[in-house]
């Protein structure tokens, strides 16, 4: 239960002044729908109103605060014409100009003969100064009330700064002292105040400075932000370890046949990376590992390899893939080195229906399957295990945390989970979304891979890129072009390949295959079995072919209008050739002229294949928050921290998580219970559910 202290960060917005039912909404969609969002809603600017010059000394542009005795009030001959107001001080005189004003409110607020104080923007007309609208008009009695330092937040269409402000003002207002969660020397060698000081001085910044992510007030919001982050993670790692596992110790024999029909030798990553899993598996805790390696490094055969050490113990295994393309291709991959060995291999996916489906599940049930390749389909209510020893899930940034969790239920106590990503993702994001895991990297590639040769080409010369293919082919080699990715639409994406295919098609004929998201499942398999086989030598595609797809006998990629495509997903791309023997070749077709960033994308491309450093340029290139789809990909997004500036603070929060929970594990110190306020602070509220007496 969230402690009582904090009841009054987690009211509805409504209950702040000048929220009514409109901005409600509004205000919901720009910070969130309670107190504490607006708290998290920081400045993105300042005025600095504290220039008190007087008229003879004014500059055009400038934000001054003047004090001024009010003269003539000049009403226009025409409503659409302004309103002015002479002012003087003992230095000289100025205009201040209004557009429809309330003759009544003016005549109140700017009483002939006062004296006022005007604060905002002066500019020069005709050589005079004058000021338009001033933001703040108060007698010489109110000028405590005159914010001489004004925060500017980020606003929103319909949300104008005035009232954001005066409720961000007042949610701060409402924060209370919190018990100190950081440990105190580390605060005073970083120089930081304690939380509420942190957050009352974020919002009222007195320089540009104070702006900066690496402010101290901000730091230290930013590092309670990913200390909480990682604890939670931490206390999730925990909490599983302490799960009992199964102890899964294969004695190799179903290996040594696999590996004797492998035609190449493990790499030293790959072998390392296995003897890692097998002391997981081989443990009694339950494995959480995250195989990281790049597009063509081998993960499949280590999944393998690491499965069949489940088989051989008399467990089952399964392996989930994101898409049914995959799924198929691992199926087909892996059922001659299953037959091999004498493993019973079978498949299961949306398309398994009826006899088929019944068939496959009752295999799983009994035990007579020993392994399970299949997608989402693996995760419905039916399919049940006889005993799921190890669960492999490729490709995870498609797949959510949530179905992370859903598929250890589906195991049962103690199923071992191997998680495997083809995408590279920086040290820094793996420890906010994977901090809950162990992690082995291939960070190798199989022997004898030729370079990929990357060239940039403006769209005009495609004509020229037709010539290329068409010499390509004479030397009887496989392309894949993929069309740009128009919008987040199946269909609009779909439409764009269709029409290249049209083109391409008339040019080189039936040699030319098509294959896009709209397509039924069994035009994909047949358009994808086709290629494979050769019979297509183009293979005109939309992104659908990003994941995992092998096809080692391609090697060239064309990628139309590379500008739109991510850096991550360009390197996904390109991963799909230079995996067979021949030199392989990838051509970016970009509109001219190229924006800044997209040109900084394609020059990275030609620079390099290591996916390690694509994903850090990338991390620096659009920020954490794009990286991914961090939306759909289950990478949790950060109120203040921003991981692609705050790396090192993050390193330091995944340090300081791993030393609290090895000294205080239920967190029942002082500073544990402090830290459990700061769980909830940040509403990571799941995590307090596994300590003991959450
Ligand atoms: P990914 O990590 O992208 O899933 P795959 O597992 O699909 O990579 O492997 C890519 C290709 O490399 C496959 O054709 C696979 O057979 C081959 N391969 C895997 N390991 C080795 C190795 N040690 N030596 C040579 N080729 C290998
Ligand atoms: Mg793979």
């Amino acid at each position: 239960m969230r402690p009582e202290v904090l009841f009054p960060l987690f009211a509805p917005i409504r209950s702040l002044p000048g929220i009514g039912p409109r901005l409600e909404k509004l205000v919901e969609k720009l910070a969130g729908p309670k107190v504490v969002d607006l708290c998290w809603h920081l400045p993105s600017g300042l005025v600095d109103r504290r220039k008190r010059p007087k008229i003879a000394d004014l500059r055009d542009g400038e934000i001054v605060t003047v004090e001024v005795v009010v003269g003539l009030h000049i009403a226009p001959r025409l409503k659409r014409l302004p309103y002015r107001v002479h002012v003087h001080d003992e230095t000289g005189e100025m205009q201040i100009v209004f557009f429809n004003p309330r003759a009544d409110w003016l005549t109140k607020t700017m009483p002939e003969g006062a004296t006022r104080i005007l604060s905002g923007k002066v500019e020069f007309y005709q050589g005079q100064p004058q000021m338009t609208h001033p933001d703040h008009i108060v007698s010489p009695e109110e000028i405590a009330s005159l914010p001489l330092l004004e925060a500017i937040y980020p606003l929103t269409a319909g949300v104008t700064l005035k009232p954001l402000q005066k409720a961000t003002k007042a949610a701060v207002e409402r924060a209370p002292e919190l018990p100190e969660w950081q440990d105190g020397p580390w605060l005073k060698a970083r120089g930081w105040l304690p939380w509420l000081a942190s957050l009352h001085a974020a919002h009222a910044p007195e320089s540009i400075d104070d702006l900066d992510p690496n402010a101290a007030a901000r730091a230290r919001l930013a590092f309670d932000e990913l200390l909480a982050n990682q604890l939670a993670l931490g206390l999730v790692r925990l909490r599983m370890r302490r799960l009992p596992g199964r102890v899964i110790k294969g004695d190799g024999h179903l290996r040594a046949k696999v590996t004797s029909a492998l035609p190449f030798a493990l790499t030293m990553a790959q072998t390392n990376a296995l003897a890692e899993i097998d002391a997981d598996m081989g443990s009694d805790h339950r494995m959480l590992r995250l195989l990281q390696g790049d597009v063509g490094s081998g993960k499949t055969v280590v999944a393998l390899l690491a499965m069949l050490n489940a088989v051989e113990a008399g467990f089952q295994a399964a392996m989930m893939a994101p898409t049914e393309i995959l799924a198929r291709q691992h199926y087909a991959s892996l059922a001659p080195l299953c037959e091999a060995a004498g493993v019973r291999l079978e498949l299961l996916s949306g398309r398994e229906k009826g006899k088929r489906r019944t068939d496959v599940l009752e295999g799983l049930a009994s035990g007579a399957i020993d392994i399970l390749v299949g997608t989402h389909a693996v995760f419905q209510n039916d399919v049940a295990f006889k005993a799921l020893g190890l669960a492999v899930v490729d490709e995870q940034h498609r797949f959510g945390v949530h179905q992370r969790l859903q598929l250890q239920a589906k195991g049962g106590a103690g199923t071992d989970i191997l998680v495997m990503t083809a995408t590279p993702i920086p040290r820094t994001l793996t420890l906010t979304a994977y901090g809950d895991m162990d992690v082995s990297r291939l960070n190798e590639k199989p022997p004898g891979r030729k370079p990929v040769d990357t060239r940039a080409l403006p769209l005009e010369r495609l004509d020229d890129v037709v010539e290329a293919m068409r010499r390509a082919l004479a030397r009887s080699a496989q392309i894949y072009w993929v069309c740009p990715l128009v919008e987040e639409s199946d269909e609009i994406d779909a439409a764009a390949a269709e029409e290249r295919y049209k083109h391409l098609h008339e040019i080189f004929g039936d040699v030319v295959g098509l294959v896009h998201g709209r397509m039924k499942a069994a035009e994909k398999d047949a358009a994808m079995a086709r290629f494979e086989a050769g019979e297509t030598r183009i293979l005109v595609a939309t992104t659908v072919i990003e994941v995992g797809v092998n096809v080692p006998t391609a090697t060239v990629m064309v990628i139309e209008h590379a500008e739109r495509f991510g850096l991550a997903q360009l390197h996904q791309l390109r991963g799909r050739v230079g995996r067979g023997a021949d030199k392989s070749s990838c051509l970016l077709l970009y509109q001219a002229p190229l924006g800044e960033t997209a040109a900084a994308r394609i020059k990275i491309m030609r620079e390099t294949e290591d996916g390690f450093r694509i994903a850090e340029e990338d991390l620096r290139l659009r920020g954490a928050g794009e990286l991914l789809g961090t939306r759909q990909s289950g990478l949790p997004t950060f109120r203040i921290a921003d991981v692609a500036v705050h790396g090192e603070l993050l390193a330091a929060a995944y340090d300081d998580a791993r030393m609290i929970l090895e000294r205080d594990p239920e967190l029942e110190s002082s500073r544990g219970k402090a830290l459990r306020v700061l769980l909830y602070l940040f509403e990571r509220d799941e995590a307090i559910r596994y300590l003991r007496s959450g």
